[in-house]
């Protein structure tokens, strides 16, 4: 019986990322929104984020977690990301797909750039912040060496709404 993971996959694993249906999107997507809304129960900014192989399977999954780990690493999609490495016991993702409530910041952007993340796909976009086209473009860089599958605004209300909700509560909790 396999005991491992990577035991368990073919010999040759797909190459490329999933396309993933409209449905699946939104699947994964509301189930990432919903357990977005209790990780800002805790205190954190509600982030949330999963990786999935080329089968579709949840290999690494993750949350905000800079209050309570103090860590300004604690992003969601560097915790899903780690925990799917330890997984695939690869830093290699070129056939994955990571799943993200929200547009990921340059820190991370950066981060899957270097993991060679097949694909993303995230909520809300971050004018701000977002590094997959809100404010800058990592995954087109020059500095990016593979080429990367972006898809953003799946549930973009939905996801935006579960953000400003958790803002608009820390701020009546501040007065
Ligand atoms: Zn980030």
């Amino acid at each position: 019986m396999p005991l491992f993971y990577h035991e368990l996959l073919p010999k040759k694993p797909l190459s490329k990322p999933l396309q993933l249906s409209n449905d699946l999107c939104i699947m994964w997507m509301s189930r990432l929104l919903a357990r977005a809304e209790q990780v800002g129960k805790l205190g954190e900014v509600p982030v949330t984020a999963v990786v999935l192989d080329s089968f579709g399977r949840c290999i690494g999954h993750g949350s905000n977690k800079r209050e309570e780990e103090k860590n300004p690493l604690g992003h969601a999609e560097l915790i899903a990301v780690r925990q799917a490495a330890w997984l695939k016991e690869d830093w290699r993702f070129n056939e994955c797909t990571l799943i993200v409530t929200l547009e990921p910041c340059p820190m991370c952007a950066g981060a899957l750039v270097q993991a060679r993340m097949g694909q993303v796909i995230f909520g809300a976009s971050d004018k701000k912040r977002g590094a997959f086209g809100g404010t800058l473009n990592l995954g087109i860089h020059s500095s990016a060496h593979h080429k990367m599958t972006i898809k953003g605004g799946i549930m973009q209300l939905e996801a935006q709404k579960v953000l400003e909700n958790w803002f608009k509560q820390q701020r009546q909790l501040s007065v």
